[in-house]
């Protein structure tokens, strides 16, 4: 292989302890991706929205489609509260946790409950380190010995409660320190395609090496089929290679809309957007029952987002589902317990986000 710049490493803060706990060389991209922020968008917005003390005067930008999971997350939030404050405001939200250099931050904070909700955007996946480090430090200033922890999925409408005795709470965080301390070889889990490591890490560029080599051999792909652990080994590394043609994508078309070549053999072409009309310039010469008899059916989001606009609450017996499909997802990578597979590579740390 060939020498490449160090790795980065994310840097131990509460944020970054789930992703870490799967890969110890996990680093953020810096400046985020789209998913972060949206997922900030909808987090000032659920501040600023929370009739709680004090109301947030920051400014946020949150798309239509978004404001039906805001809502749902405030109205969860004064639930769970009930007759106690819920203090959404940053700065009285700030959680400052033993053993982490900067402090972390909740969305919401209910003291009277021992409490705190964090609100999340996206896929559901697991929190437990993050929560239990900002538990953690919440235990520390309120004196108590056990904490709850409310997550809010937004996007699938779920809550989800945690909840920590002191012990457990340091014990978890204590192992991650020691984790961090000593880290293990990459391994390839769920973030990889987030992380700043990506084009650089060993382990991808041997998965994806190695699934080139199959394929070169491609007389011998029954012998690959007919092995379920071969097999799992060509797919992870097939799963690598399509996320390097991605990237040599994207970098061939930036070259090329800069007028260089790009990559040779390859070209631009012009694909024209879906043609659409607007439904408000529609309504003045057709009638509204002459769009639904076309318009069947409305996605869950624009539903919503209508309910919304009317004031009225969505019927839960009105969303329906389709049959849904199957298919393939990587699952969890078995990690490397040998210290001698710790890697060698000098590190230095990036840039932390707010968490
Ligand atoms: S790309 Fe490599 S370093 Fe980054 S999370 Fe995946 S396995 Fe770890």
């Amino acid at each position: 292989m060939t020498e490449t710049a160090p790795l980065k490493r994310a840097d131990f803060r509460p944020s970054s302890l789930d992703k870490l706990s799967e890969c110890s060389w996990f680093a953020s991209t810096s400046g985020g991706n789209e998913a972060a922020a949206r997922g900030d968008a909808i987090d000032l917005a659920f501040r600023s929205h929370s009739l709680t003390y004090p109301r947030s005067a920051e400014p946020f930008c949150l798309a239509d489609e978004d404001k039906p999971a805001v809502e749902w997350a405030v109205e969860q939030t004064r639930r769970l509260a009930g007759e106690a404050i819920a203090v959404t405001a940053k700065q009285l939200c700030k959680v400052d946790v033993p053993n982490f250099e900067k402090p972390g931050e909740v969305d919401a904070l209910v003291a009277d409950k021992y409490m705190h909700l964090d609100l999340k955007s996206g896929q559901k996946r697991s929190y437990r380190l993050q929560q239990a480090a900002y538990a953690l430090g919440l235990m520390d200033r309120y004196f108590t010995d056990y904490w709850t922890v409310f997550l809010l999925y937004c996007d699938q409408r779920e809550t989800q409660r945690l909840t920590f005795t002191y012990e457990e709470a340091k014990g978890l965080i204590e192992q991650a320190r020691v984790e961090y301390d000593h880290p293990q070889k990459p391994t390839v889990n769920e973030f990889c395609s987030w992380c700043a490591n990506f084009e650089r890490c060993p382990t991808q560029r041997e998965l994806a090496g190695s699934a080139l080599a199959v394929s070169e051999a491609a007389i011998d792909f029954d012998p690959v089929l007919a092995d379920p652990q071969k097999l799992g080994r060509f797919l992870d590394g097939c799963k690598a290679i399509e996320e390097f043609q991605e990237r040599a994508k994207k970098h061939a078309k930036a070259e090329m809309l800069e007028g260089r070549i790009g990559a040779e053999g390859w070209k631009l072409v012009n694909k024209k957007g879906a043609k659409f009309v607007d439904v408000q310039e529609v309504l003045t010469h057709l009638s509204t029952a002459a769009i639904a008899q076309s318009v069947k059916t409305l996605s869950r989001d624009k539903y919503e987002a209508a309910c919304a606009f009317d004031g009225t609450e969505p019927r839960p017996d009105l969303i329906k589902q389709t049959g849904g499909s199957v298919y393939l997802i990587q699952t969890k990578a078995k990690k490397p317990t040998n210290n001698e597979q710790a890697l060698g590579a000098r590190t230095k740390t990036d840039q932390p986000a707010s968490d």
